[in-house]
Order: structure tokens, then C-alpha cells, then sequence
């Protein structure tokens, strides 16, 4: 049997167990998917081939000693640095990034999508910019503070914080930010966030398993939304695809993981 995990701290939140199996038992592949507290990133790799793991994921906040303890990396977690699953081939760790794809599937039903604006300049905002723009797409940034704006300005996006914003119209608009996650708060101030869902076709958010403040607002102004369920669905299919070598069909996988969402 193979055996995969995931790896974060704090982990005991985390979905991609009861996603894997899901897939794993229904489609009678035989592995079994674990999660694994992890507090020092440096001993990724180490504990990784101690529990004799065929592959793993990786989660908040090691996604970058993910990176930094591959022998190879492959795509697009070259071009970010940043690595959410791990493949151990050969007794040689491979790193990839399905983060960015996963959004890029779950977009895939909004249409005529171009100028996009992005909520947050963390992590997930610098892998779905670094994306959208090698789609060619139009991307602005809004953030809280500006010290990591000078990234998304070399990457060609447009960037303000809160005080320096102009309004545009917007096809989407993302929140990548983490207001919402914890609390009840909007990922900008509330005049700025009406201004745009005005003047914008489609809203996601990256939170899952709640209605954050913002969707709220989406949801009054009739605006078509998504929350990160979709988001962490399409990184789980891209995952357990590399996971199975392609030995699964990714419609089968998709289904099968879409169950355990249910649960
Ligand atoms: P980071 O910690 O890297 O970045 C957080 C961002 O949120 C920063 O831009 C920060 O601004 C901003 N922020 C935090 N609090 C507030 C606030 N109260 N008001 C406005 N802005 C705020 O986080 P990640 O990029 O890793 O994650 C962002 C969100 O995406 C999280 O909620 C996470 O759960 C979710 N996520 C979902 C995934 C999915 O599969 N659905 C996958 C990955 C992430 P500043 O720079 O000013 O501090």
C-alpha cells in the first residue's frame, strides 16, 4: 500500500485527508493518506522518507521549505518557489505546485475573464498573479501595506494599498487576503469593497467553509461567486493525479473527491 500526507502546523483542519481517500477507497487504489503535524521545516525532507511517503502535500507555513528541500522541481512551482506537493521518485524528491492550476479549474465557468483584480499580496496572491499574467490577463493588486508590492510591480500588475486605490471595472475580483478566515472583517475598508463588487462580473474568495463578510456582500449585490471549496478541490485533483501517475481518470478523481465534501 502507498502511503501519503499531509504536512502543516497547524494540520488538524485540514480536508485533504477525507479528499484522498475519498478517491483512494472509491476507485480502489490502494493507498491510505495521513496528515502530519510539522513544526520545523527543515526536517521535511528527513521525516518525508522516514515514514516511507510515495508523495505528500504541503500546507501553511512550510509551502517554501517544501520548495527549498526538493532535489528537482517541475512547472510552475519553479516559477513562484513555492511547492505544495511533493513525489518521491526514485528516492528523489520532486516538488510541484498545484495551488495556481486548482484556481485556474475552478474559474474555469466565468467567462470573458481579463482584468482581474486581486485582495492580498501573501502567498496566494503572488502564485494566482504570477499565473493570470502568464495567461497575459490584466491584474491589479489592492493591499493593507505596501511593502510587498514591489514583487507584482516587476510581475507588470498594477498595485496600490488602500490609500493610493482608483477604481476600475473588473471582471473578477479575488480575495486572497485572510480577512474573513478568523473573523468577521472585510479585506479592505467597507466603502472602497462596495466600490468595486459595483463594478465587477464575478467575485471568489480563497476562505472555504464559511460566508465571509465579503461573499456576504457579493451575495446581496447579486453578483455570481465562488468560495476557496472549488480552489482546494482543483489542487486536490491535480495533487492525487501526480500522486496515481495518471493511472486514474481525472473526471473519476474529480468526482469522487467532489463526495467528500459532503461529509
Ligand atoms: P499570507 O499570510 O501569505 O497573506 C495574507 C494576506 O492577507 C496579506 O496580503 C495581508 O496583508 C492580508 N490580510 C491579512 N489580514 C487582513 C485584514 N484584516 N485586512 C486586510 N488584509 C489582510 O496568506 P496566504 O496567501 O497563504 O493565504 C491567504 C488566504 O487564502 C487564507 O485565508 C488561506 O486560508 C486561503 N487559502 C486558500 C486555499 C484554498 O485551497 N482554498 C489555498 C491557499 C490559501 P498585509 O500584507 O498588509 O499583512
Amino acid at each position: 500500500m502507498q502511503l501519503f500526507s499531509i504536512f502543516g502546523n497547524p494540520v488538524s483542519h485540514s480536508r485533504s485527508p477525507l479528499m484522498h481517500n475519498s478517491v483512494f477507497t472509491n476507485l480502489h487504489y490502494n493507498a491510505c493518506y495521513t496528515r502530519t503535524l510539522l513544526e520545523d521545516g527543515t526536517k521535511l525532507k528527513e521525516i518525508f522518507f522516514a515514514l516511507g511517503l510515495s508523495g505528500a502535500n504541503v500546507t501553511v507555513p512550510h509551502k517554501e521549505a517544501a520548495f527549498n528541500a526538493c532535489d528537482e522541481v517541475r512547472g510552475f512551482a519553479k516559477t513562484v518557489g513555492v511547492v505544495n506537493t511533493l513525489i518521491n521518485e526514485n528516492n528523489r524528491l520532486i516538488g510541484y505546485n498545484t495551488d495556481a492550476d486548482g484556481f485556474m479549474y475552478a474559474i474555469e465557468e466565468f467567462t470573458n475573464v481579463q482584468n482581474i483584480l486581486i485582495l492580498g499580496a501573501g502567498g496566494t496572491a503572488k502564485a494566482l498573479a504570477t499565473r493570470f499574467k502568464q495567461d497575459d490577463l490584466d491584474v491589479t493588486i489592492l493591499n493593507r501595506s505596501k511593502e510587498i508590492l514591489p514583487y507584482f510591480d516587476e510581475l507588470g500588475c498594477i498595485t496600490s494599498t488602500w490609500d493610493t486605490f482608483t477604481l476600475n471595472k473588473f471582471d473578477l475580483v479575488v480575495n486572497a487576503t485572510s480577512a474573513g478566515l478568523k473573523d468577521e472583517n472585510l479585506p479592505a475598508p467597507q466603502e472602497i469593497i462596495e466600490s468595486i463588487l459595483n463594478a465587477t462580473n464575478y467575485v471568489a474568495d480563497a476562505i472555504y467553509g464559511k460566508l465571509t463578510p465579503f461573499l456576504q456582500l457579493a451575495k446581496e449585490k447579486n453578483i455570481i461567486y465562488k468560495d476557496g471549496a472549488d480552489m482546494l478541490l482543483g489542487q486536490g485533483v491535480l495533487a492525487n493525479e501526480l500522486f496515481v501517475n495518471a493511472s486514474l481518470e481525472k473526471e473519476a478523481i474529480k468526482r469522487e473527491m467532489q463526495k467528500s465534501f459532503l461529509l
